[in-house]
């Protein structure tokens, strides 16, 4: 049997964020330590985390004697208050947190997180509003990773225009510089595509390639 390694991860800010990722942690069946100064917050999270703690993380004492510093991975999802998210992420990277998380409010703060050594700098707002509008835009695409600046990785619905056609005969690298990684048709995932596979309309594509050429090919070639 696969036992799948439980992991010890600890959340600190139980708002929407945070406490949207203590929640699914918690679910996943890891280890999750719920970390909020307001003591409703730590009651709320109490069935959702391993343990719930009431304690103001810009504390460093306070911290330091919940032993924080044995966390492999902490997740800072502090709204509004900047300062105490900077000081929360700095004390955490001088204990020796491996992975330091940190949801961020804007460019500036972003760049000071960058700068005392948080390892993730995450802007959920952001990220979703930038995928909505994906999906606003086109109803091809289903979801998308940023992999660079200029190259992503996008699951591309099926249409009409490809429907029984085999990757061979739609020769979709050679015209589209792009490279099928996978399909989807229900349940069933298929991850090593072969050529003579066929595509069914309603199939999700996973294409890997250039934005331009992924652009070109969700335009002209599905
Ligand atoms: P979101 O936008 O994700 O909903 P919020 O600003 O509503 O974020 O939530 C942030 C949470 O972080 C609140 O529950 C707040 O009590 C908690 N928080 C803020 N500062 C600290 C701190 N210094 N120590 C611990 N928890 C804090």
């Amino acid at each position: 049997a696969v036992v799948k390694k439980v992991k010890q991860f600890a959340v600190i800010g139980l708002g929407r964020f945070g406490g949207s990722v203590c929640r699914e942690l918690h679910e996943m069946g890891h280890e999750v330590l719920a970390v909020d100064k307001v003591e409703d917050k730590v009651n709320e999270y109490a069935g959702f985390a391993t343990h719930a703690v009431q304690l103001d993380s810009t504390d460093e004492s306070a911290l330091r004697s919940m032993g924080i510093g044995n966390f492999e991975h902490v997740v800072v999802a502090i709204g509004d208050n900047i300062q105490a998210s900077i000081l929360t992420t700095l004390v955490l990277k001088e204990l020796g947190v491996t992975k330091v998380w940190v949801k961020a409010q804007n460019h500036y703060h972003h760049k000071v997180l960058e700068k005392i050594g948080a390892d993730m700098v995450v802007h959920p707002e952001l990220d979703m509003g930038k995928r909505i509008a994906h999906n606003m835009a086109s109803e091809k695409v289903v979801d998308f990773i940023d992999l660079s600046d200029d190259y992503s990785i996008v699951e591309l619905l099926a249409t009409d225009k490809v429907n029984h056609r085999t990757l061979v005969d739609l020769n979709i690298r050679a015209k589209y510089g792009v490279t099928v990684l996978a399909f989807k048709r229900e349940e069933n995932m298929n991850i090593s595509p072969m050529p003579d596979d066929e595509i069914v309309k309603g199939d999700i594509l996973v294409v890997m390639g250039h934005k331009n050429d992924l652009n070109r090919f969700e335009e002209e070639g599905l």
